[in-house]
């Protein structure tokens, strides 16, 4: 159990094949292992949890949020708003690169973000908040991400990748923080209740995780207040 300011995390439930809320650090858990040279995707659930917070905020009409569909609609919207760190645990780097390569594997992939201003990789995760018998409450969105070393977890040094040559250095992490443009799901007008909210990476296979053996879903459950009553955060 976790008290966060405006809400109670109830219990951490993590799709995969180890313990349930287990205290050991982030690096022993997804530690990198012979993937036959390929990335592991997966995403740092410590820090999912840790940095979930709901907050009301003005969306301007003419904002890159609303044109980016990041939110229902433009006005006063309740977000849930959370961290995402994609870790890479293979023994190989993700290698996305250059968008502007003409013979790069995925430059049908890549699309402009007026938010973030640099390009992502379109698709790349869902961020969706589910009821407690796993139908939809909020479909939310597609977020797309630009791949680039944020943090070491493993291994040795950064090779440097950057969101113009894109990448996640084996052992590392890329991370999506809470403050970034679409990093949340709008919750306006949830009802008060428990809730499942799930982000899962890589939805559209785009890259090759070989054994992909570290799960691309996360999932905690959560108590969202109600509508009616304000929340107070940092
Ligand atoms: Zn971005």
């Amino acid at each position: 159990m976790k008290k966060t300011s405006g809400f109670l995390v109830l219990l951490l439930l993590v799709t995969g094949n180890r313990a349930i809320g287990q205290r050991t650090s982030v690096s022993r858990r997804f530690p990198i292992y012979n993937n036959a040279g390929r990335p592991d995707l997966t995403i740092d659930p410590q820090r999912f949890v840790s940095q979930m917070t709901i907050v009301d905020r003005f969306f301007d009409p003419s904002g890159c949020e609303v044109q980016e569909g990041l939110v229902g609609a433009s006005g006063n919207r309740r977000i849930l708003r959370f961290d995402t760190v994609i870790m890479n645990g293979g023994d190989g780097d993700l290698v996305v690169g250059d968008r502007s390569d003409p013979r790069n594997l995925y430059a049908a992939w890549f699309v402009f973000s007026p938010c973030h201003g640099h390009y992502h990789i379109r698709d790349f995760s869902s961020y969706e908040l589910l009821n407690r018998d796993r139908t939809s409450a909020v479909a939310g969105h597609k977020q797309a991400f630009c791949f680039e070393d944020s943090l070491k977890y493993d291994g040795g040094k950064s090779h440097g990748y950057d969101c113009d040559y894109q990448g996640i250095t084996s052992g590392w992490g890329d991370w999506y923080y809470k403050q970034l443009g679409g990093q949340w799901i709008d919750i306006t007008g949830v009802p008060e209740g428990d809730y499942i909210v799930r982000v899962e990476i890589n939805t559209a296979g785009t890259f090759d995780e070989g054994a992909n053996r570290y799960p691309n879903v996360v999932e905690i459950l959560i108590h969202v207040p109600d509508p009616r009553h304000k929340v107070s955060n940092p």
